[in-house]
């Protein structure tokens, strides 16, 4: 329910109401429930869900994360064997296989997100449930909630695991493979992440660091018939949602959250730019990551290069469609769903349409949603470089598409993270005032 006519006290706002992240609406606040989750009721994000046993089940599962971190990532994943010679590899050694092919910038990547990231989102949770389950209420716990607010997309280790799937399919035909300790061990590592990552309520942990009492609540007065955060002159934290008076304008310099230390900004910076400068940054580069070969094969003597999508025609040749169906979305189709979504997203905003604004905003949901899986094939191409090492008889070697599809995913990725999705809300509210002021109007407001 929007606030109208009513103008509630500062104290009573920040407790019974809240501020949508994904269009600044201002709304009654639901108490979620185990059954309920609250849902914007203007571009339908859900506002916060209900995790039993938070704090306990965090704790638990992301400890069993970093017991089963080190066997997964150092102990043997996988032989393969053809014609009597074996070669075998942990993950740590697939991992760091883009080094030794001299693909520095993609081994970064590779490593931030296959080995860093995932270790870092583990312990951070460890420490803040941890924290919380003991009673303490530390300023290291809030700095560590909030590095994994941030962290938590960079842990690929699901996307990583189906790109060890893929792997054993598209070898299965030609080499004997041997499966060891480690592969089951990242299993469990994958799914304990996971698991954590869904059991943590991030409302209740960031609630219970909250060292502020209720008399610190903003003292703004709220503007009457204010419909969204800005109106009512409040802003949200991006990163723990507690809601802050807008400064005044004799305040000088940037603002940061009182409760996280986030930086606060009405609307994100030159988003629509910087999203821009990165969607056009990374059309360009599909060309070369998709016309330029991304894998090379020798086999005895041969040598074979092959672009993204001579490795899906090869799949569905062999008869293995569902693989190639699934490489084929992660490398080619969602890179252009992405690229193409955030342009109708900027255009739309450009020509302040007010039209399927929802169907825009749930859009933007999912291309951060899939965002990451594009990482897929990169990951694939890791394993075999490690894997597939049989001297003359066999190898595979990375090439340069590499690189470019990194930076494609790179791009895509960061001009999400750029996008402010409440202004796609601002320039169709604009455009309704304008249409709502002009004589004989009988334009209502925006739902
Ligand atoms: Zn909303
Ligand atoms: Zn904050």
């Amino acid at each position: 329910m929007m606030i109208q006519k009513k103008t509630p006290s500062p104290a009573r706002l920040t407790g019974q109401f809240s501020i949508c992240p994904g269009c600044d609406l201002l709304l009654e606040e639901i108490q979620p429930s185990s059954t309920h989750t609250p849902v914007c009721p203007r571009c339908l994000r859900r506002l916060h869900r209900k995790r039993p046993d938070s704090i306990r089940r965090t704790l638990v599962l992301s400890l069993t994360g970093l017991l089963l971190y080190l066997p997964a990532n150092f102990a043997a994943l996988l032989t393969f064997n053809i014609l009597g010679t074996a070669t075998n590899s942990s993950l740590f050694q697939s991992t760091l296989s883009m080094f030794d092919q001299g693909e520095y910038l993609v081994g970064i990547l590779v490593v931030m997100t296959g080995l860093i990231c995932p270790f870092m989102t583990l312990s951070l949770l460890f420490g803040v449930s941890a924290g919380l389950f003991l009673g303490w209420r530390q300023r290291w716990m809030i700095i560590f909630l909030h590095w994994y607010h941030h962290l938590s997309e960079w842990a690929m280790t699901d996307v990583y695991l189906i790109g060890v799937f893929i792997t054993i399919i598209k070898m299965n035909h030609s080499a004997t493979i041997g499966y060891h300790l480690g592969l089951f061990c990242f299993i469990g590592l994958v799914a304990t992440t996971v698991a954590a990552q869904a059991s943590i309520d991030q409302s209740l942990f960031w609630d219970r660091l909250d060292r502020s009492k209720a008399s610190e609540h903003p003292k703004t007065p709220v503007a009457t018939k204010a419909r969204t955060g800005r109106e009512a002159g409040l802003l949200l934290c991006p990163t723990c949602h507690k809601i802050t008076p807008l400064p005044s304008p004799d305040q000088q310099g940037a603002i940061s959250c009182p409760r996280c230390g986030e930086p606060l900004y009405i609307r994100k910076e030159n988003s629509i730019d910087r999203s821009w400068a990165l969607i056009v940054t990374a059309l360009l580069l599909t060309l070369p990551a998709n016309l330029l070969p991304i894998m090379s094969v020798s086999s005895l003597g041969n040598v074979s290069k092959s672009t993204i999508i001579d490795g899906i025609i090869l799949f569905f040749q062999g008869g293995s469609y569902g693989i190639g169906l699934i490489i084929l979305t992660a490398s080619v189709l969602v890179p252009l769903f992405k690229i193409t979504g955030m342009a109708l997203i900027l255009v739309s905003i450009h020509n302040r349409r007010t039209s399927w604004l929802r169907h825009k905003a749930l859009m933007f949901r999912f291309i951060q949603f899939i965002g990451r899986w594009s990482m897929l094939d990169i990951f694939v191409i890791a394993l075999l470089c490690s894997l597939v090492r049989f001297g003359s008889l066999s190898s595979v070697d990375t090439a340069p598409a590499a690189l470019y599809f990194s930076a494609v995913v790179l791009c895509t990725m960061f001009a999400a993270l750029s996008f402010d999705p409440r202004l796609l809300w601002d320039s169709a509210e604009e455009k309704t005032a304008k249409e709502a002021a002009q004589p004989g109007s009988r334009v209502g407001p925006l739902e």
